[in-house]
């Protein structure tokens, strides 16, 4: 349980941490909370040649509101956001997602970024920047550019991040006042990586019907996904049961999740469609 050796850089900008990326042939990684990284180092599942540490640059942990949008920097902690009254007020369920997010102690020392960043298929703030159509700003040697969620998880702890680039800030579209939103999922103890999950978000028109719907799953493919067909179904109609049983039995139909020593594919199917609707009725009881 001990990492094989590598070189450290306590990096004071992001133009270093990129240099630093740069003289290395690409072969460091970036330093955040380290919850994530630490077990893939001292396991030695990876070996870096470097860790360039973002944690000195100042200005990378900042929320902000602008027009219709927050701005959260990369190495803002998880547990600032989740805290944050601006948050709870204007993306509320980035603040309920977090509170899903391991433990406190995790939470306090891990970071917004790095868990977008890491891409796990299982976590729970993909699904969220998945659904809420977020964007992720990338800082590069050569240039910066500005990605979209889904394009951004490619595959099992893969992203679209290329090894010289850093991810500085994601910006959330706010949630309208009248939304409903909600996050369910499956774990075996308090605290678990999610079995399954679903985060919904949904809007009622003044006839009380559905007018959009979202609806983003994670632990149930190599990223996370949106279900399109099932956001489509749900358009138009009244958001009551035989709605939510077509639209879970919908989901049965298009859902193929991996089976693993945790649960079986069956299992997870299953699992998702019974969370996407009880996330939706919980949903449905917050818009107005
Ligand atoms: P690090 O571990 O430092 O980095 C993770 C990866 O992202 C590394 O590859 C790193 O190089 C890269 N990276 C980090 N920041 C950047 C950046 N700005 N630009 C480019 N690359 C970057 N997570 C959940 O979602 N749900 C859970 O239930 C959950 N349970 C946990 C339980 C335990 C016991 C532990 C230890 C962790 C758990 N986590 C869970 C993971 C936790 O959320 C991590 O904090 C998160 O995945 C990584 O964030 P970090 O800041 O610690 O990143």
């Amino acid at each position: 349980m001990k990492p094989a050796p590598f070189e450290y850089v306590a990096a004071e900008s992001v133009e270093e941490a990129l240099a630093a990326l740069q003289q290395n042939n690409l072969e460091g990684k970036i330093l955040a909370g380290g919850q994530s990284l630490l077990p893939l180092l001292n396991l030695r599942l990876i070996k870096p040649k470097i860790l360039v540490d973002l944690n000195g640059i100042s200005g990378l942990d900042a929320i902000r509101e602008t027009p219709g949008f927050l701005a959260i920097g990369a190495m803002t902690r998880q547990s600032k956001v989740e805290h944050s009254s601006l948050v709870r007020e204007r993306c509320p369920i980035l603040a309920e997602a977090i509170r899903y997010i391991g433990h406190v102690a995790i939470r306090h020392r891990g970071t917004i970024g790095g868990s977008l960043a890491h891409g796990d298929p299982a976590a729970e703030l993909p699904a969220v920047a998945l659904a809420l159509d977020a964007k992720f700003e990338l800082a590069g040697k050569r240039s910066d550019r500005t990605i979209a969620a889904e394009e951004f998880f490619l595959d099992f702890l893969t992203t679209a991040l290329a090894p010289d680039e850093i991810l500085r800030q994601i910006v959330f579209p706010v949630l309208r006042s009248s939304s409903g939103y909600a996050l369910e999922e499956i774990t075996r103890r308090h605290g678990d990586f999610a079995i399954a999950g679903v985060v919904v978000i949904v809007d009622l028109d003044d006839a009380g019907k559905i007018a959009e719907a979202r609806v983003a799953l994670f632990g149930v493919a190599p990223t996370p996904v949106r279900a399109r067909e099932t956001e489509r179904a749900l358009i138009g109609r009244e958001p009551n049961d035989s709605a939510m049983l077509e639209a879970a039995a919908l989901l049965r139909e298009v859902l193929e999740p991996p089976g693993d020593i945790r649960a079986s594919s069956a299992y997870r199917k299953h699992a998702a469609a019974i969370l996407m609707s009880r996330a939706f009725k919980r949903a449905v009881q917050l818009c107005h």
